[in-house]
């Protein structure tokens, strides 16, 4: 072991599960980081000399969560009323014309709290996917990557568009969509002005029109083809309800994974949101693309309209990661309740032998690093890797009796808050709570636009 002092010291903890390749997990392990990244991972005695050292007795430390799919602007209409009863459609025309209000502070504020939520939660890498952009709103984009900048998260930010409004068979009101050549414009702008592409970069941006009932073919296919000329990823929903195969039969004339092919969207350069409905031929094809998918359990369970073959598609090849979803059809946005609906979802659909807690934390890991584009830099513990971690506190009421299996013990029992969670080296969350400062300032602004928006809708 090196004789250098690292900059921060993680040490002591139960167990360090590091997600590398041979899968090592190590009884009392630590990590140390310098500069941003992973220097050095070892057993207990083995410490080098650290500028700081963080204890994390009684933890399981785990690579950072990384979210794979995220509306974070929702969390201003969290349980909203109104729009609580129906199906996703529903949903969706009744806050569409809520969220026509969102503008750069809206978009700032909502990120900044989201992401504070999901560092207490224990994600360290996020993606958001923000494809309301109405008219006159402002830079929602760079609003969002300037709240990610302040609290500190890593960022994937995806320009998201919408440019089938209702006049034209779509579903969002025509307040709410854009032309194809505004949206393609602003997304090489938001590329040239933001995409990091040097290894630990804290942003990125990849390209998201919202799904085949709110986009035009052309735009999904140019899309397709600007990301390729950028060499930036690509993102969308796909096939998350039955709803959407009718539409995609009406107006195209074929299923809706036939038509994300048939606009150029067949790549390993793509990750998409739920992927609840395809067929079996469907996910042979997802697998044999690398195409990635974002699994999001809570969203499954409250939209109702089925759960993702998740066993299928990982057996397929397809890379799977977790998402939060929401923050309307989610409502919460913790990686670790997630992680646990994975594994609770798997086991319901397939039996108990389908996912095991190492399945679920694969997952939400190594399978977000790869639909990022990032696998071997996050979502893993080894030197080299961004220095992002999540330490897990096993003790108190909730784990008594917990002592064979501290990975299956940390998504059984609960519920657990991050204890620590590290990003880029910096605790963003020591001894369980959040270091960022300014929260009761920002849940004020928060409530202000969120009652504001409530009492207009009503
Ligand atoms: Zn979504």
């Amino acid at each position: 072991m090196t004789d250098t002092q690292v900059d921060l010291l993680v040490a002591g903890a139960e167990l360090l599960a590091t997600m590398d390749g041979e899968r090592t997990e190590i009884p009392g392990g630590w990590v140390a980081t310098t500069a941003g990244s992973v220097v050095a991972v070892g057993p207990p005695g083995s410490e080098p000399p650290a500028r700081r050292l963080v204890r994390a007795d009684d933890c399981l430390i785990t690579p950072g969560l990384i979210n794979t799919h995220h509306h974070i602007y929702q969390n201003l209409t969290r349980a909203f009323r109104p729009a609580l009863g129906g199906n996703l459609f529903d949903w969706l025309r009744t806050l569409y014309p809520v969220w026509s209000r969102l503008d750069e502070e809206a978009a700032y504020v909502s990120a900044w709290i989201g992401m504070c939520e999901l560092a207490m939660g224990g994600c360290t890498t996020s993606s958001d996917h923000l494809y309301v952009h109405p008219r006159g709103g402002g830079d929602l984009i760079a609003a969002e990557i300037a709240a990610a900048r302040d609290v500190g998260l890593r960022f994937h930010a995806t320009r998201g568009s919408m440019s089938l409004g209702e006049k034209y068979g779509g579903l969002p009101p025509d307040s709410v969509v854009q032309e194809d050549d505004e949206i393609l414009a602003d997304s090489e702008r938001l590329v040239a002005q933001f995409h990091d592409r040097a290894p630990g970069a804290m942003v990125r941006v990849a390209l998201a029109p919202c799904s085949p009932f709110s986009v035009t073919p052309e735009l999904m296919q140019a899309t397709a083809e600007l990301a390729e000329r950028l060499d930036v990823r690509l993102h969308t929903h796909l096939a998350e309800v039955l709803h959407e195969e009718a539409f995609c039969q009406a107006q195209h004339g074929c299923r809706p994974i036939e038509f994300f092919e048939r606009v150029g969207w067949g790549t390993d350069r793509v990750w998409v949101a739920h992927c609840i409905h395809p067929n079996a031929e469907e996910i042979a094809r997802l697998g044999a693309w690398g195409t990635g998918v974002a699994h999001c359990p809570s969203s499954n369970q409250l939209i109702g309209a089925g759960l993702a073959p998740v066993a299928e598609l990982r057996a397929a090849g397809v890379p799977v990661g977790i998402g939060c979803d929401g923050s309307a059809s989610t409502d919460c946005a913790s990686l670790w309740l997630e992680t646990r609906g994975a594994l609770l979802l798997g086991r319901v659909r397939h039996g108990a032998q389908a996912m095991a807690a190492r399945d679920a934390l694969e997952m939400a890991t190594l399978g977000g690093a790869v639909c990022l584009g990032r696998q071997g830099e996050i979502g893993v513990l080894e030197p080299g890797a961004a220095a992002d971690l999540a330490a897990w506190r096993l003790s108190g009421i909730p784990f008594a009796g917990a002592h064979t299996d501290p990975v299956e013990a940390w998504l059984r029992c609960g519920p657990v808050s991050a204890w620590h969670t590290v990003v880029n080296g910096r605790l963003l969350v020591e001894d369980g709570s959040l270091t960022v400062p300014g929260v009761d300032e920002m849940l004020a602004r928060h409530r202000a636009i969120a009652v504001e928006w409530a009492n207009a809708a009503s």
